[in-house]
């Protein structure tokens, strides 16, 4: 596949930061640019050295662009998408690194002209950290990406984002925008819920026993703290704009819970146990699919 022309990250936080290191590394185009809204941010990507050019202004950098990559918070596309209209050049592609993929498709697909090409993307791969420096280029390796493009999208624009992914080590995914949204909100959006709760938990509890869960946190809760420092932001409009799928899978999430707290109230040892020898099956299915 030929390489790409101008390449433009539009907001560059940990993921389009990891992709800007993937497209140095490989030479995968003959010029990028990065633009992100804030000018600490713009002088930490020029202190990388990950891009050619750095842009103070968005028009600047997506013409004359032939694939640009958004990589904002969910909630900020649209905005985004309207700012840089006017200034796309014809044939453009356009892909999205967005954790959510339906309203994305209904809200940017109708704003943009027939001679570009939007490819929506889902890289499952992630840090809890954020910003242009916590990239690495080993991010994407082996993990899975899913493009859900819609009835009209381009099969040879598909098949660039496709190999610009598989570039970057993952292995790429066609799928649905509504299931996307549903599969994710059980395997990515209620865990991050359920850590949010747990730990928001701990910061209502009173002073002496919260000093002493966080020194013996080890057990269990360590973790969700890990999970509960993600981006506020970029959670908040998670949240926001997957709203249907999330309160689905809460809602059975919330019965389940229920369940095991019958079982506990009842002393049914049987019941917990079996379910706990179940959910071991799970974790050995994820190892065995290398995805731990
Ligand atoms: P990040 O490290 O927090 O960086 C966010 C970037 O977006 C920064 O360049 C920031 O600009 C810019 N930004 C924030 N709010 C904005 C607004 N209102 N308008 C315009 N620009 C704005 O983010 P990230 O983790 O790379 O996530 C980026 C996207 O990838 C999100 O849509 C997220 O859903 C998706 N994603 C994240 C992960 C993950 O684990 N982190 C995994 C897969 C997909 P300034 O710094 O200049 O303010």
């Amino acid at each position: 596949m030929d390489k790409f022309g101008k390449v433009s990250f539009i907001g560059f936080g940990l993921i389009n930061s990891s992709l800007a290191h993937i497209f140095k590394l490989k030479k995968l185009a003959n010029k990028t640019s990065a633009f992100s809204r804030r000018i600490e941010t713009r002088d930490k990507i020029r202190s990388l050295n990950i891009v050619d050019i750095v842009n103070d202004d968005i028009e600047d950098s997506v013409k004359d662009s032939d694939l640009i990559v958004l990589g904002v918070p969910v909630g900020a596309m649209e905005s985004v998408i309207k700012k840089i209209l006017p200034y796309l050049k014809k044939g453009v592609i356009i892909t999205d690194v967005g954790s959510i993929k339906k309203k994305l498709v209904d809200t940017l697909v109708p704003l943009l002209p027939k001679d570009v090409y939007f490819i929506p993307g889902h890289p499952i791969a992630g840090t809890e950290k954020s910003g242009p420096e916590s990239g690495f280029p080993e991010l994407f390796n082996g993990r899975w990406c899913i493009l859900t493009p819609y009835s009209d999208t381009s099969q040879k624009a598909r098949d660039k984002i496709k190999f610009m992914w598989e570039q970057a080590g993952m292995k790429v995914a066609i799928m649905d925008a509504e299931y996307h949204d549903r599969v994710l909100a059980i395997t990515s959006h209620i865990p991050h819920l359920v850590a949010f709760s747990i730990v928001g938990t701990v910061t209502e509890l009173e002073d002496q026993l919260k000093t002493e869960v966080i020194k013996y946190s080890a057990g269990g809760f360590r973790d969700f703290t890990r999970i509960a420092a993600s981006d506020p932001v970029m959670w908040r409009d998670v949240f926001l704009n997957n709203s249907d799928a999330v309160l689905e899978m809460l809602g059975r999430f919330i019965e389940d819970l229920t369940a095991l707290q019958k079982s506990i109230r009842w002393q049914d040892g049987e019941s917990l146990e079996k379910l706990f020898i179940k959910t071991r099956e799970i974790r050995k299915g994820i190892i065995s699919e290398e995805q731990d």
